[in-house]
């Protein structure tokens, strides 16, 4: 089974410098598009590869890219890494951030080419220290090997390429509140029309690609669209970065293909639940899905598989809730941070998140009544896709709406008993 993104990564070394990443074949990408290949060319491959963006939204990237105006070649262009992963439950960028940032660099490298930016930003979250410092190691020996700055590869193309660290935000990971962020402003979304692609950073067009999405590309284009077709046995291409956390033997990330089911990831990868607990529930692509539950052990995390099942694939990181875990306490706690994270810029979510958070607490503690449980119904449609300005109300309704389906009798048991049963 082959594992392009990881396959360089170790836990009992540094990540690979410049020299050795070039000894296994690194930049070889770069070499490859800036020397053989023209941009349309390369965007044809990405297109062609099916790869789909990895932050969430599931968007294939070169059509993504290809919506970036090419017909003035002088227009400035932007490129930027989003690595603000700051949902609860999500580390998958930060193995690929610091097992190996060259293999990042060359990625977003490749991409500038075909989009023809010249300016290239990694937008890290601020607590990655760790990876900031190897990012920026990375970059200068890029740099000093002329992979970066003018004329590269004596192609005539450009790249400058910048570190910036956030401040902490959650929403700076919805691509137009990080676009706020980096021109110092105030970090709320944008309206859409337009979209980035068109007006983006200082109002040019602009790609925002998550750090997985970017890894992926250097491996596309030095073994081609069918070759990252046939990573995965089902209709979504390529390999992905699947994480567990929650009481299983060995929480961790596994590179594996796409499709691998729910209960091949918990029971073979993660050393199946830890004694003494049992699986209840499993938020599938990290803390703003939907619950799934045991009768949906066997779907494949894949795009459509999850949506089926009524959940999303989002980030591939899973959180597992058993049966030590009060639901309740457990969706609180997300409901908590949302309601943190918000904007403040739109009423329902602003107003919304922080009543939903309360009325939660309430049951929790022991003091919640049958209304309220009407009323959080009420909230999950309040906050509801087309609601709100962004997506984050919305996906803070989604481990509050699935959890009222599939364990609202914990939530009964809370109001009858008047206290919390697992406590
Ligand atoms: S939904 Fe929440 S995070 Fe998004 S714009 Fe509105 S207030 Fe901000």
């Amino acid at each position: 089974m082959e594992m392009p993104l990881t396959q360089h990564i170790s836990f009992n070394r540094p990540p690979l410098n410049l020299n050795d990443y070039a000894h296994v074949g690194g930049y070889q990408g770069v070499h490859r598009a800036i020397k053989a290949m023209t941009p349309q060319e390369v965007m044809t491959v990405v297109q062609e590869s099916d790869l789909k963006g990895r932050g969430g939204a599931g968007f294939n990237t070169g059509t993504k890219w290809s919506f970036v105006p090419m017909n003035d070649a002088k227009q400035t262009k932007y490129l930027i890494a989003n690595a603000d992963e700051m949902e609860p439950g999500a580390f998958k960028d930060r193995l690929l951030l610091e097992g190996n940032p060259h293999q990042l660099i060359e990625g977003m490298i490749v991409s500038a080419y075909a989009i023809q930016a010249n300016t290239a930003y990694i937008f890290l979250r601020w607590a990655y220290k760790k990876a900031a410092r190897l990012l920026r190691q990375a970059i200068d020996e890029a740099y000093a090997a002329g992979y970066l700055g003018n004329n590269i590869l004596s192609s005539g193309f450009n790249l400058e390429m910048h570190l910036h660290t956030g401040v902490g935000r959650y929403i700076c990971g919805e691509e137009t509140a990080l676009l706020n962020a980096l021109e110092g402003k105030r970090a709320t979304p944008r309206t859409k029309p337009p979209f980035p692609q068109v007006s983006g950073l200082f109002g040019k067009p602009t790609i925002v690609n998550n750090v997985e999405t970017l890894s992926n590309i250097p491996h596309i284009i030095n073994k081609g669209a069918d070759w990252f077709k046939d990573l995965s046995p089902g209709a979504d291409a390529g390999t992905k970065l699947y994480g567990i956390s929650g009481k299983v033997n060995k929480p961790g990330i596994w590179e594996l293909p796409m499709h691998t089911t729910i209960r091949q990831l918990i029971e073979e990868h993660a050393g199946g639940m830890k004694d003494g607990f049992k699986f209840r529930g499993v938020l599938p692509g990290g803390a703003s899905t939907d619950f799934l539950i045991e009768e949906h052990l066997d779907v494949k995390m894949d795009y459509k598989s999850v949506a089926a099942a009524g959940s999303r694939l989002g980030t591939g990181t899973m959180i597992i809730l058993d049966d030590h875990t009060c639901p309740v306490g457990f969706v609180h706690n997300l409901e908590h941070f949302f309601a943190q994270e918000s904007c403040g810029w739109c009423t329902p979510c602003r107003e919304g998140l922080p009543w939903t958070e309360k009325i939660l607490l309430s049951i929790e503690n022991g003091q919640g009544r049958m209304e309220d449980l009407e009323l959080l119904e009420m909230h999950t449609k309040y906050m509801g896709p087309g609601s709100t300005f962004c997506a984050l109300a919305p996906g803070a309704m989604e481990p509050l709406q699935s959890s009222l389906k599939y364990f609202k009798a914990d939530f009964e048991k809370h109001i009858n008993e008047k206290k919390c049963p697992w406590r």
